[in-house]
């Protein structure tokens, strides 16, 4: 038979994560690829996802999420960062963060529209943008000389917008060089998307998981951005439950009438148990994801350390669960070659940061490393690191 597969998605092959998470199963060897915690997130949003099963909660949930998750979301938007959503209308529930960037990239880009994306990008991205027929044009992030924090050239941000350019897709904090990008980051980005008539498509994912004194902003809190604003974040993160897949987009009404036309065409709806738990844990468990902050920047403190001593040069990630980290003072130079040799060489699986650029060679060196994990867990993962050199 020749190739099924349309000729839009070839090339894209299985997602990094399910390849290196089934040779970290293959091989026994301490994953630390995929960004999932191995710890549960609060006890009593379990319960309340299991009570939800046993007390008949098992049917289609309404087409824009359950009432309660919804005014939860306006709340948290309002509450945390002074943006206003009207529940019944403004916010939509979907299957994680991955189904709301599909939804709106499919419903807000015509074929031949362009979407300006920072790379390296998260690897949907690129996959949604096919799937609408859209073009990708990448603006890369590069570490500063001084400190090594990624962030981007204002002017090559501007010589990417084309009169296509129908999108811009900004990830904060950023997955996977653990960028938060600062208000006058955020200035730059709105101040294009303002001049081209742009919509933003952001994905917040990680707004909580920010270290030291980095300041998640939503984009849509900039002056003229809320209305050309469509923000995304999720659960999975928030509460350590990557499996639940419980996202969301709120946005002005139109826009989130257009995602939800096409959500509602792609699962119609999910997850009705655990929409209940999450409406729960946003109401009742911010205090429990102030502690897996903290936790989680003496995790990212750790693993630091710990690549350091092992030889890699290592960049302090703001946010997220990630820190990218150069191979080249170990002697090696490919990270992909890197990463699939990794298990027989030292017993890690990691993440090559190549696979989410176009432009490969400025990520060929670096590896991503998940510090989501217990501590003992990454002991023995920089342990084992450290028998590189
Ligand atoms: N965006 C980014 C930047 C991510 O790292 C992830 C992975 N969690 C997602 C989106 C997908 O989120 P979800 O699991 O809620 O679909
Ligand atoms: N977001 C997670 C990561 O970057 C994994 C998501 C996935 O497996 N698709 O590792």
């Amino acid at each position: 038979m020749s190739e099924p597969l349309v000729t839009r998605m070839q090339g894209f092959g299985t997602t990094i994560f399910a390849e290196m998470s089934a040779l970290a199963v293959r091989t026994g060897a301490i994953n630390l690829g995929q960004g999932f915690p191995d710890t549960d997130g609060p006890p009593a949003m379990l319960e309340t996802a299991i009570e939800t099963i046993r007390s008949g909660g098992n049917q289609y949930p309404p087409g824009p999420g359950i009432p309660e998750l919804r005014a939860a979301v306006a709340a948290q938007r309002e509450d945390r960062y002074g943006l206003s959503y009207d529940p019944d209308g403004e916010v939509l529930i979907t299957v994680g963060a991955t189904e709301a960037i599909a939804a709106s990239i499919m419903a807000l880009a015509e074929p031949g529209d362009e979407v300006a994306v920072f790379e390296p990008y998260y690897d949907s991205y690129a996959a949604v943008i096919a799937l609408a027929g859209a073009v990708r044009r990448p603006v890369t992030l590069r570490p500063e000389r001084q400190g090594g924090r990624f962030t981007f050239d204002p002017d090559e941000l501007r010589a990417a917008i084309t009169p296509r350019t129908k999108l811009m897709l900004v990830n904060s904090p950023h997955n996977p060089v653990g960028t938060v990008f600062t208000r006058e980051e955020l200035e730059v980005i709105a101040d294009v998307c303002r001049e081209h008539d742009l919509i933003a498509v952001t994905d917040e994912v990680y707004e909580y998981l920010t270290y030291d004194d980095a300041e998640h902003i939503p984009l849509a809190t900039l002056p003229g951005m809320r209305e050309r604003t469509v923000a995304i974040s999720s659960s999975g993160k928030t509460f350590s439950a990557t499996g639940w897949k419980v996202g969301w987009v709120t946005a002005p009404e139109p826009l989130v009438r257009a995602v939800q036309t096409v959500k509602q065409f792609l699962t119609y709806v999910s997850s009705a148990p655990w929409q209940r738990a999450v409406a729960y844990a946003l109401s009742n468990e911010l205090a429990w994801v102030a502690d897996l902050r903290k936790s989680l920047e003496a995790k990212r403190d750790r693993l630091m350390t710990g690549l350091e001593a092992a030889g890699f040069t290592a960049y302090r990630p703001q946010g997220t669960y990630f820190v990218q980290a150069d191979i080249r003072p170990l002697g090696f130079d490919d990270g992909l070659e890197l990463v699939r040799a990794l298990p027989d060489k030292a017993g890690v699986v990691a993440v090559p940061t190549q696979v989410f650029y176009d432009n490969a060679a400025a990520g060929a060196h670096f590896v991503r490393f998940a510090f989501c994990k217990r501590d003992e867990v990454i002991n023995d993962a920089v342990r084992r690191l450290s028998q590189l050199t």
